[in-house]
């Protein structure tokens, strides 16, 4: 069995993630495979990697967490979603998960595939993450198996779809109760979003880790569009300096590099348990970023 979330979080120290996704295209792929050592150089304590929209990227998922942990001996945790999945399909994906000898899942109910605009779960799939959670606690249960490290999703700026800020802390509470051992927040780029939900997170009884999740700017048209999609706020002055910079790459990645270790180290200085920081599998801003929070 291997470390699990909550034995990570159990440290004094903070606990880094790094998150990679897989890539769509066989030159994506071996890029990837070319930048994974260059990431677990940086010294994270696990990586994750995502499950893509409409699962189609399932098998990569769980092929790139297995290069992780069988290549660069890192922990890997697999993302998995319910989307296009019943839940016999789902059955399957965990017995592979756990057969590989993965025992940390980010679970997730995902986002709808490209082209459609609501979440409609498959025929006997689930609705909602917390189904999910409740699906996997089953799943072990009724195979005598120990329970996997599971991390579920938090949202400082409130998921897109949830009527308001209330009703998507009762639905986080509703995955905490369903056997969640850690909360990773959806990205956010000024740190009092996170504050706030953490304090508001408190008030409602949930003393679960929460980890805030970190995106560091690529590209600002990349950054735009991400965040839109995902209801995070640019800063006025991120926006700014990233107009700013206009085509200039390497100026970008600057300033995003710059902006992520910023807010990574006023949340180490507030005490977070970790941060886990989006990627994009890449490895040169990371090492800007590690080498700033470490000085
Ligand atoms: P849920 O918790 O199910 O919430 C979805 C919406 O339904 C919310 O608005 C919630 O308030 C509402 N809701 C929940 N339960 C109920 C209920 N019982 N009744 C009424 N309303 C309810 N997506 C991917 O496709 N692949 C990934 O690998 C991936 N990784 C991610 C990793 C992290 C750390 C984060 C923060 C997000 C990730 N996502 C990923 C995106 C995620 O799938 C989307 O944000 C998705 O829209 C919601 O997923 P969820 O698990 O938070 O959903």
């Amino acid at each position: 069995m291997t470390k699990r979330f909550h034995d990570y979080y159990r440290n004094s120290r903070p606990v880094i993630s790094f998150e990679v996704f897989p890539p769509k295209t066989p030159k994506a792929m071996a890029r990837l495979e070319r930048v994974l050592p260059e990431l677990v150089a940086l010294g994270p304590d696990f990586m994750t990697v995502t499950y893509g929209a409409g699962g189609s990227t399932q098998d990569k998922t769980l092929a790139i967490a297995k290069i992780i942990r069988g290549e660069h001996n890192k922990n890997a945790a697999c993302h998995l979603t319910c989307v296009g999945a019943s839940r016999a399909d789902l059955d399957q994906i965990l017995t592979d998960i756990r057969a590989a000898g993965i025992d940390n899942i980010v679970a997730l109910r995902g986002d709808p595939p490209s082209g459609q605009t609501e979440f409609v779960p498959a025929p006997d799939g689930c609705r909602y993450g917390n189904e999910l959670l409740e699906h996997i606690r089953r799943f072990e249960a009724d195979r005598g198996l120990t329970p996997a490290g599971i991390a579920v999703a938090g949202y400082p700026e409130t998921h897109s779809e949830a009527p308001d800020f209330a009703a998507d802390l009762a639905n986080l509470k509703r995955k905490v109760a369903a056997g969640a051992d850690v909360i990773i927040t959806q990205m956010f780029f000024d740190n009092r979003f996170f504050f706030d939900y953490e304090k508001r997170v408190r008030e409602i009884g949930i003393t679960l880790p929460l980890v805030p999740g970190l995106m560091p700017v690529q590209s600002a048209q990349q950054i735009r569009r991400m965040a839109q999609m995902c209801g995070s706020s640019i800063p006025d002055d991120l926006g700014a300096a990233l107009d700013d910079a206009g085509d200039d790459t390497r100026k970008t990645l600057d300033i995003g590099a710059r902006h992520c270790a910023r807010q990574a180290k006023e949340l180490f200085a507030q005490g977070v348990p970790g941060i886990h920081f989006y990627v994009l599998n890449r490895a040169e801003h990371m090492a800007q970023i590690m080498d700033e929070i470490r000085r």
